[in-house]
């Protein structure tokens, strides 16, 4: 094993199970659509043709049954139907939160359930999905982090989040309708259960749907992925994504670092820079977000904050500081710093040139904000003392 490898092993996506060994066309690139298709029956020659148009039925229109595919004959749509299904993650709850944010557990494949957090604004509105069931890193302040049972989600279910939350919303267009440009689902943040550069063909190919223009149409810059620093990922991240890049630093020296986001061993903070310095320009984006949970007495110093601008500065890298309140969780061995620490550290960022929002907490009463999630049916916690001694710290 070279001594860069990931911290711990991969994950495997295991396959969707589906009725009578029917194809999912959820998830499948438009290649893998058309090859999908002729596989069972379109003739070449009509491929092309039938790919694009089963393709905005799909994601343009939101519609999961061939009988409505008008523009197909009816014998091509009986055959689809015996061979494909349009499948998407099943909402098992869904809660409201006092602020308007929804959260949506949902089961895939394996019984196994995610999370998804709709968020509500003003003029938009953003959706925070998942790409794993549980993580493999062991981030000591994150509620996900404590979760066993991990597998990589499919492509179909990752995209399929989003439809869900449309079908929630009902923002699938309706034909004939004039256009509407005010979106309710504006924004994908990839911020929920998972590390999605540890799944990264999956989060790469339901992205690309996602921003198709002939389906869900969201513009990469509306699209953020957020990392805990899987250094080699991130340039091919810019390349074959191109969306916008947010970053869980967290901790401004090495030895803090590892405590909190344990991937620093394997790729720490100057590895990190370098590799954020040329994501910018490589996936002609602007400014990288670094997220910094503010940790009471563990990362909320004012030479923190001096450190945090001082690499910023030194690798040039047009950021960002996007501070959040650390959330509570059963069992979580850190307090959330003081509104007074949280505003003198973003006073000393703002000072420094940067803008340094502070994160608004939402759905905190429904258990949806960042760091919280973990779904119903893994509760298998550890204890505090355990959570405590793998973080490093005295009980
Ligand atoms: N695995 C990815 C994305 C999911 S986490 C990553 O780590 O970036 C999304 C954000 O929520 C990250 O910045 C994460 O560090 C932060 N987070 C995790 N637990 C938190 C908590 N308890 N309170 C506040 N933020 C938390
Ligand atoms: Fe995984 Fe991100 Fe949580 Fe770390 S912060 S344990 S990488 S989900």
């Amino acid at each position: 094993m070279s001594p860069k490898a990931p911290i711990t092993q991969d994950v495997m996506t295991i396959p969707r199970k589906l009725p009578e060994g029917k194809v999912n066309l959820v998830g499948l690139t438009r290649d893998q659509l058309r090859e999908a298709l002729i596989e069972h029956g379109t003739p070449e020659k009509q491929a092309k043709m039938r790919t694009g148009q089963i393709w905005q039925w799909i994601y343009q229109w939101g519609v999961r049954d061939f009988a409505e595919m008008t523009n197909l004959a009816k014998a091509y749509r009986a055959q689809l139907a015996e061979t494909f299904v349009i499948e998407i993650p099943e909402v098992v709850t869904r809660q409201v939160s006092e602020d308007g944010t929804r959260k949506y557990l949902c089961r895939i494949a394996g019984g196994h359930e995610v999370e998804v957090v709709y968020i509500p604004e003003e003029d938009r509105g953003t959706l925070c999905i998942s790409s794993q069931v549980g993580c493999t890193l062991t981030c000591s302040f994150c509620h996900t982090g404590t979760q066993k049972l991990v597998r990589n989600l499919t492509a179909a279910e990752i995209v399929g989040q989003v439809m869900m939350a449309r079908d929630d919303i009902e923002e699938w267009p309706v034909p004939g309708a004039p256009k509407d440009e005010t979106r309710l689902l504006s924004n994908i943040v990839l911020m929920g259960m998972g590390e999605p550069l540890y799944n990264f063909e999956n989060v790469r190919d339901a992205m690309k749907i996602a921003m198709d223009p002939e389906g869900i149409s969201l513009s990469r810059r509306r699209i953020t992925l957020s990392t805990s620093g899987v250094v080699p990922e991130i340039a091919r991240t810019a390349e074959e994504i191109g969306c916008l890049l947010a970053i869980s630093f967290h901790a401004t020296t090495d030895e803090t670092r590892d405590v909190l986001v344990p991937i620093n061993k394997r790729w720490n903070i100057e590895e990190l820079l370098q590799a954020l310095a040329s994501y910018p320009k490589a996936s002609n984006s602007e400014r990288i977000t670094f997220e910094y949970v503010m940790l009471d007495g563990v990362n909320d110093s004012d030479e923190d904050a001096h450190r945090l601008i001082a690499h910023i500065k030194r690798h040039n890298i047009p950021a960002k500081i996007n501070l959040i309140p650390f959330n509570e969780w059963p069992g979580a061995p850190y307090k959330r710093s003081s509104n007074n620490r949280i505003r003198a550290f973003a006073n000393i960022i703002y000072q420094a040139g940067y803008a340094s929002p502070i994160r608004k907490t939402r759905g905190e009463d429904i258990m949806a904000a960042c760091g919280q999630l973990k779904s119903a049916t893994e509760r298998a916690r550890k204890s505090r003392k355990q959570i405590a001694a793998e973080a490093g710290l005295q009980n």
